[in-house]
């Protein structure tokens, strides 16, 4: 550990080509920094030096007490629909966007505090984070991370020394997060909603030449624009739902361009697969329900579609609204691609065969009101197809028909495909987790957090980080919650 402040080499687009997004912004006073736990591979990767970023000078840079050398620092402008009603104004609320760097790949990353007080964008928040939803974000954008799916990560997670007023007074906590960029559907509502057409081709010409620059000089590069970004969402919402996570909140303002997960708020993985799981507390109806998240995603790239109408074509709005609905009606077919594609991958099928849906779907249609363990399930067919089909019958229900079936019809397709079982259960090893944070445990590890012990979440967030491996003495981490744990619940806005 050093007291240096760590030196980073910012270079920020945002703030330079953007003026009139955002407002610049610093954090607030922090009475007591310091940084409980670093990222030290993604500050690596940034090619940040981890060791002055977790000493004194990293962590008032970590929780926005100070501005380091060459940030912006700027509270971002967005709107958004949240369960389907429109704000007009969201924005940076309790966040401030530090900075750009280009990391050792080449990429550019955005450097973003949440938790770091209050901005013009507040509301009536008090513009904290507190540690329990902090850490959450933590363990399960990593967990999100080693199971390949794009999203934002966690940097740092650190203590201001204050407490904060939520359900009683809790810790104040600042996470630093890594994104590819942060903008959102719900940016361009901001403008959209204003009518200031101008300013929303200045944002989507900034999020071409950040994130599809090889579209920049298309004359259709709008519309093709709005392809790349329902691609993006197409392949990311299938990714969720291939392992069985439930965002929670897919607002527009939680939406990304770059097709990156963000904002973890009352996400949760399912135990037994149920197309009407809900674990936040205030999704009532269940809009946002684990199988509604294909159709919930479409709805929001609805959204984004309406704020491109005028750039798609200036002159016609009919016409623009044509070519962009037929995009859009492209989307259940693009997302099905991916998930079918995901799901032969899970089932260690090689060759693309028409039937293929039908067996997907018979599996899912088995699986309905058998409390299967989601996860379970897939590990274990890797087992049945290396001859041991008992433990993945052990999760249905006597007498198991449809899944006896279905299991026939599995292993007679494998037998026509010109691959090793053995070869095959391997590679279904490589992409269906042994390991997914588990309600129960990612409550336990939070809890004794909030006390002082981060013992279990380091353990957890050391499982989660090789979710394909089976680890010595991390047997219960792939177990469902045990019935006493009854039904989660999360809480967002925390
Ligand atoms: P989120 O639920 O984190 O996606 O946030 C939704 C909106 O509420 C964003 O505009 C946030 O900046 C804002 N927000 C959430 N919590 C707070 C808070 N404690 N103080 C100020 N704004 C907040
Ligand atoms: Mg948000």
């Amino acid at each position: 550990m050093t007291d240096q402040p760590p030196q980073i080499a910012f270079d920020n687009s945002y703030a330079r080509d953007l003026e009139g997004f955002y407002v610049p912004w610093s954090g607030a006073a922090v009475p007591a920094p310091t940084v409980l736990r670093l990222n030290g591979e993604l500050a690596d990767e940034l090619g940040i030096d981890a060791d002055a970023l977790s000493g004194p000078g990293g962590a008032a840079l970590l929780t926005g007490a100070t501005l380091p050398e060459g940030a912006a620092s700027i509270a971002l402008a967005y709107a958004g629909h949240q369960f389907g009603g429109f704000s007009p104004q969201l924005g940076d609320g309790r966040a401030l966007l530090v900075g750009e760097v280009i990391d050792r790949s080449g990429r550019r990353r955005d450097i973003h505090l949440k938790g770091s007080g209050r901005t013009p964008f507040s509301r009536g928040g008090d513009g904290k984070a507190v540690l329990g939803p902090v850490l959450r974000e933590y363990l399960i954008g990593e967990a999100m991370h080693a199971l390949a799916i794009p999203t934002t990560r966690a940097l740092a997670v650190s203590l201001t020394g204050e407490e904060v007023l939520r359900n009683g007074p809790e810790k104040g906590a600042v996470l630093a997060r890594v994104a590819a960029s942060h903008l959102r559907v719900g940016t361009f509502q901001f403008f959209a909603a204003r009518r200031e057409t101008e300013k929303v081709r200045q944002l989507a010409d900034y999020a071409i030449a950040r994130h599809y620059p090889d579209i920049a000089d298309r004359n259709d590069r709008y519309l093709e624009f709005f392809r790349r970004v329902r691609d993006a969402q197409a392949a990311l919402v299938a990714r969720w739902v291939l392992v069985g996570f439930v965002h929670g909140v897919m607002n527009t303002d939680n939406m990304t361009i770059s097709g990156e997960t963000i904002d973890y708020g009352p996400c949760a993985f399912i135990d037994s697969y149920d197309p009407k799981a809900v674990f936040s507390s205030i999704d009532r109806f269940g809009r946002y329900a684990y199988g509604n998240q294909p159709t919930i995603a479409q709805w929001n790239l609805t959204r984004f579609a309406e704020t491109l109408i005028e750039l798609v074509n200036a002159d016609d709005a009919e016409d623009a609204i044509r070519q962009l609905t037929n995009e859009m009606s492209a989307f259940p077919f693009h997302y099905q691609q991916e998930w079918l594609r995901g799901m032969r991958a899970k089932l260690g099928l090689v060759n693309e065969r028409p039937a293929d849906l039908d067996l997907v779907n018979e599996l899912h249609a088995a699986m309905d009101g058998d409390n299967v363990d989601f996860t379970k399930l897939f590990r274990s067919l890797a087992q049945a197809v290396r001859g041991d089909a008992a433990p993945a019958r052990a999760l249905f229900n006597e007498p198991a028909k449809a899944f006896d079936g279905w299991l026939v019809r599995y292993l007679r397709r494998c037998g026509e495909e010109d691959i090793d079982n053995q070869a095959r259960a391997a590679a279904m090893d490589l992409v269906n987790p042994l390991y997914i944070p588990r309600n129960h445990k990612v409550e336990e590890a939070l809890i004794a957090a909030g006390e002082g012990d981060m013992t279990a979440f380091d353990r957890l967030l050391a499982i989660l980080s090789h979710p394909f491996e089976a680890q010595e003495g991390a047997e219960s981490y792939a177990e469902p919650a045990p019935r006493s744990f009854g039904h989660y619940t999360t809480y967002c806005g925390t």
